[in-house]
């Protein structure tokens, strides 16, 4: 059996590793001539417990560590501040390159350099004696070539790199929500330092504009601008996030991960750890099936198993505050903020898992 990864992000390389250190041969391959190149066009904030959980030794690859979150909506801000570190700023490029040397010292090769194109994907494909594995991002060519379902929502990314910031809280990243500037996605500052942050912003592509639109309009807001003051922004990307996962991914020896799957939180467009998480799924069941002949399909059901829930209560959380008036969004932070929430999200806000944070409100309710 030889496993064909199509895409080294962070997440091929991820499933790459894995396999590898499982015995398996596994080939990667990527269009682009570095794996750094196009790091900068996403964020890197991930949770201190999702990290751990990846198996990477990120160590070298941070840039910040963040405590707290400042949700704004109109006049309203919610404050949420832990007592210790709750997510990193990564820098991707380092990231990327730290997923590319383990995957190759546990034995996978990495070619780069090397699109693969419809015709080669179906040729490949055709011999049972291998695996595709399609961790292509999120305008899948391996997805389209395979006729998997479509991904029925994606946000539109603009993200600008500044230099001399003066932050008030180098450690806490802000939220803009329901701000009129974007469709069904919000605005974030994140800090890299006291002097450098990334200012971005999404917007579906349901809605009529375009994110260097949106960006544009969102750095003229008061409040916005008033952050920034006198920073100097030194670069901007634009990209694209896929809001939901696709209703099938496994066809025949064809599987997806990652963003290529729709692997994503639709609240923040975070996808590095659920990615990976599902990653180590397919890996295991890979391995299963050329060992004892375990069907491929059970990837789809076993990853469902353990992150489908989640992934669907963000898709919900992340609709119900797109369908949000300003009004609505500040009379909901009111609100949230007399019952306790920036102390209870202070203590138990989990970044990744929604329905742990869940369990434990019910809890404390009945227990009260
Ligand atoms: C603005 C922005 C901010 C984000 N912020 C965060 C964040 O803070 N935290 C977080 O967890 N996630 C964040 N994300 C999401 C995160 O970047 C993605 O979920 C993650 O990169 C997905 O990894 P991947 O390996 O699945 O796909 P990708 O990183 O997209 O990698 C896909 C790879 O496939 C290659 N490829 C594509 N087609 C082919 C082909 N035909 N042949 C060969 N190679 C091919 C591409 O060159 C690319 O290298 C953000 C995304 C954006 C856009």
């Amino acid at each position: 059996m030889r496993v064909t990864i199509v895409g080294a992000g962070v997440v091929g390389l991820m499933l790459a590793k894995d396999l590898a250190s499982l015995g398996a041969d596994v080939q990667v391959y990527d269009g682009k001539s570095s794996v750094e190149d196009g790091a900068e066009k996403a964020s890197g904030i991930l949770s201190k417990s999702g990290l751990a959980h990846m198996g990477v030794d990120y160590r070298n690859a941070i840039v910040n560590e963040l405590d707290g979150a400042v949700l704004h909506a109109g006049r309203e801000k919610l404050r949420i501040k832990s007592k210790a570190t709750q997510a990193y700023v990564l820098d991707r490029a380092a990231l990327a390159s730290i997923c590319k040397s383990e995957a190759e010292k546990a034995g996978a090769k990495v070619r780069l350099g090397s699109r693969m194109e419809r015709q080669e994907l179906k040729e490949l494909a055709a011999d049972g004696d291998n695996i595709v594995v399609g961790a292509d991002g999120a305008v899948s060519t391996v997805a389209s070539a395979f006729g998997f379902p479509p991904i029925g929502e994606y946000v539109l990314t603009y993200k600008a790199e500044y230099e001399e910031a003066e932050a008030e809280d180098s450690h806490s990243v802000d939220l803009f929500f329901a701000t009129g500037h974007s469709h069904r996605f919000f605005g974030w500052i994140a800090p890299y330092s006291s002097y450098e942050l990334e200012l971005g912003i999404g917007t579906s592509d349901r809605g009529k504009r375009s994110s260097s639109d949106a960006f544009h309009s969102f750095t003229k807001d008061k409040e916005v601008s008033a952050m920034i003051g006198e920073a100097k922004m030194v670069a901007g990307h634009a990209s694209i996030i896929p809001l939901e996962a696709r209703r099938m991914t496994v066809r025949g020896n064809v599987l997806l991960v990652g963003d290529a799957a729709g692997q994503v939180k639709a609240t923040t467009g975070g996808g590095i750890i659920f990615g990976a998480s599902c990653a180590k799924i397919a890996a295991g069941v890979i391995m299963r099936h050329a060992e004892r002949g375990v069907p491929l399909s059970t990837y789809e059901s076993e990853w469902r198993k353990a992150y489908g829930a989640d992934l669907k209560l963000h898709r919900a959380l992340h609709n119900y505050y797109s369908n949000m008036g300003p009004g609505s969004f500040e009379a909901l932070i009111k609100v949230s903020r007399l019952f306790g929430a920036e102390a209870f999200l202070s203590k138990y806000g989990d970044m990744d898992s929604p329905t742990k944070m869940l369990k434990r409100f019910l809890l404390r309710g009945l227990a009260k």
